[in-house]
């Protein structure tokens, strides 16, 4: 459950908007409406085949303008304008929208600021990404894991390279160098054993995540 499309509904519901989800009970990802529902009151939840008809006479009805959009989602919807129209957000005043955090943007590798709503939060950085802490920490282990990945795949090289060496010099009758290489090549596989195991217990964790929603959704 990311939480973001919650985050976007109570921003709506905030400038004076009409909200509408899909009743959770047959939805394809029931989490999804029901953590909308959870943390606010919606004006509508209904089976998504009468939604059609509804927006219909929604839309027919003129909207009341005389809502003020809060000034936090107004800001927030300028530093959007400012990176579509200038390529970047940042302006002094940044600080507006709530304190920065000592985390940076796992996508731009920017400062981010915490912009709270009730008991909700989610940070924003200066060139317009925007997460909640569960997008947040999703973002981060994807870029961890590629650096993990990366790693990895540079510690078997040495790993490799250091075992010919060791062979080389075995053949060369240099016992001393062979057990030096062959003692740096065996202090590489702890490192890489350790890595192989948090990739491979993160893609356990994730399989297992998706088993879950699939499950989820045919039980709904
Ligand atoms: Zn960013």
């Amino acid at each position: 459950m990311l939480q973001d499309g919650t985050v976007g509904m109570q921003a709506v519901k905030r400038s004076g908007g009409l909200t509408m989800v899909q009743l959770p009970a047959e939805a394809e990802y029931p989490d999804m409406p029901q953590s909308v529902m959870n943390e606010m009151e919606v004006d509508y939840a209904v089976p998504v085949g009468e939604m059609g008809l509804l927006l219909q006479e929604l839309v027919s009805v003129p909207a009341s303008t005389d809502h003020a959009v809060p000034d936090d989602i107004k800001y927030e919807a300028t530093i959007a304008e400012r990176v579509m129209t200038q390529g970047n957000g940042h302006s002094e005043d940044m600080g507006l929208l709530g304190p920065q955090v000592p985390i940076t943007c796992p996508d731009c590798g920017g400062a981010l600021w915490e912009v709270k709503n009730g008991h909700l939060s989610h940070f924003r950085c200066h060139t317009g990404h925007t997460f909640t802490p569960e997008t947040y920490l999703a973002g981060n282990m994807e870029a961890l894991e590629e650096t993990m990945w990366v790693a990895l795949r540079m510690l078997e090289e040495r790993r490799t390279l250091l075992s010919s060496m060791a062979d080389q010099d075995r053949r060369r009758g240099s016992k001393y160098w062979a057990n030096t290489q062959e003692e740096r090549a065996d202090e590489l596989k702890v490192h890489i054993e350790r890595i192989r195991k948090v990739l491979l217990a993160n893609a356990n964790s994730k399989n297992q995540q998706t088993q879950e929603n699939d499950a989820d959704a045919e039980w709904a």
